[in-house]
């Protein structure tokens, strides 16, 4: 028993290895190969899966002229992005929070509460380009890779992320899930991102 158990083992770096080299990905934006457990099609199925519920549960905002307007501004900046072969949709959700949010695969929603708060196009151009900036990114399937440690909770969670920056804490448990926000550094990215689509 003992040296069959010993042959177990001393297989096990060379399965941790294969796991590992098959989960690498090379990041869209840097270029880099980085770990990761979700594929361009695992982004796009599970982005459309989320994005049915977030129409269903939020709804969309009853104005065809400015959901047109904002799909049209959004795909001319996701056009000139990393990845402008992703099924990318822009739409304004019934919600009263100030947020914008970006789902894995491309799908991309700023609330109608935000619309105030926003007095000219350039400044929609730069709220559509950091959340943009997050799914060229990747950083929705990193948080995903790194959610595979944890509960199952969690890793919806962390594809589901809110965009409450600028905007004070004005989280909303709309749609039951957990709520993680992205690191400081993703949303430097994102930033640096978003504005060189905006140019
Ligand atoms: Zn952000």
């Amino acid at each position: 028993m003992t040296s069959r158990k010993w042959k177990v083992e001393s297989f096990l770096p060379a399965l941790l290895a294969a796991v590992l080299i098959s989960a690498c990905a090379i990041n869209p934006v840097t270029g880099k190969r980085e770990l990761s457990f979700m594929s361009e099609a695992q982004e796009i199925s599970v982005g459309r899966e989320l994005d049915a519920q977030v129409r269903q549960e939020m709804g969309l905002y009853e104005d065809e002229d400015l959901q047109r307007y904002v799909q049209d501004l959004g795909m001319r900046l996701a056009s000139r992005s990393q990845r402008p072969n992703l099924p990318w949709s822009f739409a304004v959700v019934d919600s009263p929070a100030v947020n914008a949010f970006a789902l894995p695969g491309g799908f991309i929603y700023i609330t109608r509460g935000i619309l105030p708060y926003l007095d000219n196009e350039a400044q929609l151009v730069g709220v559509l380009g950091h959340e943009i900036g997050h799914v060229t990114a990747r950083h929705s399937a990193q948080q995903y890779t790194r959610g595979m440690g944890a509960s199952l909770g969690v890793l919806v969670g962390s594809i589901f992320v809110p965009e409450v920056r600028p905007f004070a804490d004005l989280a909303e448990g709309g749609l039951g899930v957990l709520f993680l926000k992205f690191s400081r550094d993703d949303e430097l990215q994102a930033d640096a991102l978003g504005a060189e689509y905006t140019a």
